[in-house]
């Protein structure tokens, strides 16, 4: 909740420095993006798994069991930020309130899931960065051990084909946004000791080593240091994400890394024209690098006629928006709540099941079948597609590919298979590294020269 304010405040001033209507609309739409992490959720439906009235109860029984025996990996899940600021516990039914629970991870079929370890912008500039992200470590860890029938903290592409044989979910965790390390390769090495399996290199903030999406660039891509935290995210194992990253960026890391990349939460650019997304070119770079797109759920990143229309209601409204922002200055959590009940009465249309399933087969037809996946977001956006309202209708995206066409095997690639090879890959590509000694070539930390 602060980090939505903080970057809302932060893209206000940025607006008026500028004063380009172009990036106010970029700004009002991000914003919307920013109300992500602990967002109120608008009104969740709970209707049954693939509702549809015109549904083909033989197709549905047959995606119902290749989803059963599918090994299922989300690429990123937000919920550990309730975990740790409201001390949410797994184990509890939260239908209604946040997008996932234990009980609607195991209905969903998920094998593995990739808890974000998101550590706000905040923490860049008033410091605790690193500090932050092990308190999101331990929340994970914590809530294996408290349901150690149901989770298990995974490392591995074996460990979560593991955690499907004990018929549990393998526990996997990415750090997101990059200035968690504190530039520091020693922290870095410290996170991938955790636990820690990916990395977005940003959040929406440019760090000091690597230009993000939605914020001012300053290396035009990676810088030296942004370069040698690659190598050594290869070196270790760690998948390089780069969702949230800017164009420059991601090109950047697609000339340097030497393991297969992510995009742990990112859809297609050319569907949907928003920085978040990831542009055909970087798309079929990603098919010779051997990496994985893992599509995000969210409308407002994957549907143009969400995003228009929401940047529409940001301007339509932005007087009462303005008084809000005035009259709950010092408190944030009012804000929030006022603004959310601001946009329930005026509500943006709906996005349809289509939509995501439309950017999944665009991925497939530009980077090829094998280079994508699944990147929710779940309780990282304040609403979802009608059909994916949470992690136990992930049955349904099943369903959507069959009746596409896409072969059982596709089916299971895009579900998990495609990560899961390239995790193996990034674990082959360390174990091969000829620097095996932790520090050999990479005794980096970068300078604190700014501030
Ligand atoms: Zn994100």
């Amino acid at each position: 909740m602060n980090g939505k304010i903080k970057l809302t405040t932060y893209l206000t001033i940025n607006i008026t420095l500028v004063c380009s209507l172009a990036l106010l609309a970029l700004a009002l739409s991000l914003r919307v993006g920013a109300a992500r992490k602990g967002a109120a959720q608008q009104a969740t439906a709970t209707t049954a798994a693939s509702a549809s009235p015109e549904r083909d109860e033989r197709l549905w029984q047959r995606a119902l069991k290749l989803h059963r025996r599918a090994t299922i990996v989300d690429g990123h899940n937000d919920i550990t930020s309730p975990m740790v600021d409201e001390d949410y516990d797994l184990g509890t039914p939260s239908v209604g309130k946040f997008h996932t629970d234990i009980a609607r991870l195991k209905q969903g079929g998920m094998t593995g899931e990739f808890f974000a370890i998101y550590v706000d912008r905040k923490y860049a500039t008033e410091g605790g960065s690193a500090r932050r992200a092990m308190d999101m470590i331990d929340v994970v860890y914590r809530a294996a051990e408290r349901h150690p029938n149901d989770l298990v903290m995974a490392n591995s592409a074996a460990d979560v084909r593991r955690a499907k044989r004990q018929k549990r979910v393998a526990a996997l965790m990415g750090i997101e946004g990059g200035h968690a390390i504190e530039n520091s390769l020693y922290a870095l090495r410290d996170f991938y000791r955790l636990g820690i399996r990916y990395m977005t290199l940003t959040h929406n903030n440019t760090n000091d080593w690597a230009d993000a999406c939605c914020d001012k660039p300053r290396h035009g891509g990676l810088n030296d240091f942004g370069r040698e935290v690659v190598r050594e995210m290869n070196r270790l194992g760690m998948l390089v994400d780069i969702s949230h990253v800017s164009d420059e960026t991601m090109n950047d890391v697609l000339d340097s890394s030497s393991a297969p990349v992510i995009a742990s939460h990112s859809s297609a650019r050319a569907l949907a024209n928003h920085p978040r997304n990831i542009p055909d070119d970087v798309l079929r770079r990603v098919t010779k690098n051997g990496g994985v797109i893992l599509v995000n759920f969210y409308p407002n990143f994957i549907d143009q006629r969400a995003i228009d229309a929401t940047r529409a209601r940001a301007e339509r409204l932005k007087p009462q928006l303005d008084s809000l922002r005035e009259q709950y200055a010092a408190d944030p959590k009012r804000l929030e709540e006022e603004t959310n009940k601001l946009y329930a009465v005026n509500p943006v249309p709906a996005t349809p099941l289509s939509v995501l399933i439309d950017h999944i087969d665009h991925i497939a037809k530009v980077a090829g079948v094998n280079h994508v996946g699944l990147g929710s977001d779940f309780d990282g956006i304040p609403s979802l597609p009608v059909g994916i309202e949470d992690v136990s209708k992930l049955p349904n995206i099943t369903y959507e590919l069959l009746r596409r066409g896409y072969s059982e095997e596709d089916v299971r690639k895009i579900l998990g298979e495609n990560l899961l090879r390239v995790m193996a890959e990034a674990e082959r590509v360390a174990r091969a590294s000829s620097r095996s000694v932790s520090g050999e070539g990479s005794l980096q930390r970068l300078n604190e020269t700014k501030r």
